[in-house]
């Protein structure tokens, strides 16, 4: 199991790290929103750990963004009782959980194996287009059988196509969806990662249409298709 902490007080943080390793967790720190935005965004993990007042971007923000980008890993939030109001909305953000610091290491540790329970449940989440199959949570692509190894940003707009198939995803969603704090992806960009993803896809039956002034729709191709 891989674990996420967010959380800038550094006592905390270390106690929760000592607990969660010693219970056997794979885990990495970090203190600012944005580096959990970024880790929550790369890295693979069964759940993430994220405090709500995060210094450069806040924990509800980066739980929003993470959303967005498709990523479905369980969420607990930790929160100041003073911040807790309006900032339990942040179950309306997409996090599964909360808890009011000061709180117990037992109760903390139950919840998220509990979550983490509850996520493998429901983990039912591949999805198949033609040859190419996608497990929505992890991102892992094959075709074939084969594994499909996909820079990020490349996966990350494969997922979002994936998941809406065959919907249209307006170009404008995948701009937003990849740009972050430091970097703003452009329309240009967008078409550059398409246009790689379908060399890449050449052979899987699946393909990348372009919906003229929309966007794009994953359709899979009927009949025969040359080998790649
Ligand atoms: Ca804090």
């Amino acid at each position: 199991m891989r674990l996420l902490i967010a959380e800038d007080d550094e006592m905390l943080a270390d106690g929760l790290g000592e607990v969660f390793s010693s219970a056997g967790f794979a885990v990495d720190q970090v203190a600012t929103g944005p580096r959990a935005l970024a880790a929550a965004r790369d890295g693979q993990y069964d759940l993430a750990v994220v405090d709500l007042g995060l210094p450069g971007l806040d924990g509800m923000e980066v739980i929003r963004r993470l959303r967005a980008l498709g990523r479905q890993m369980p969420v607990l939030i930790l929160t100041a009782r003073d911040e807790l109001g309006d900032r339990v909305r942040g179950l309306n953000e997409g996090a599964d959980d909360y808890l009011v610091k000061p709180f117990e290491i037992p109760e903390l540790v139950a919840r998220v194996n509990a979550l983490i329970r509850r996520g493998h449940a429901r983990g039912q989440t591949r999805s198949r287009l033609g040859l190419l199959e996608m497990d929505l949570t992890t991102q892992e692509a094959t075709v074939d059988g084969r594994p499909l190894d996909l820079p990020a940003r490349e996966r990350a707009v494969l997922q979002l196509l994936m998941s809406a198939a065959p919907r249209v995803v307006p170009k404008a969603r995948l701009v937003n969806s990849l740009s972050d704090w430091d970097r703003e992806v452009s329309p240009n960009a967008v078409e550059i990662y398409v246009s790689r993803l379908r060399s890449r896809l050449a052979g899987s039956r699946a393909d990348i249409r372009t919906v003229r002034g929309i966007g794009y729709r994953l359709e899979e191709i009927e009949g025969d298709v040359p080998p790649s």
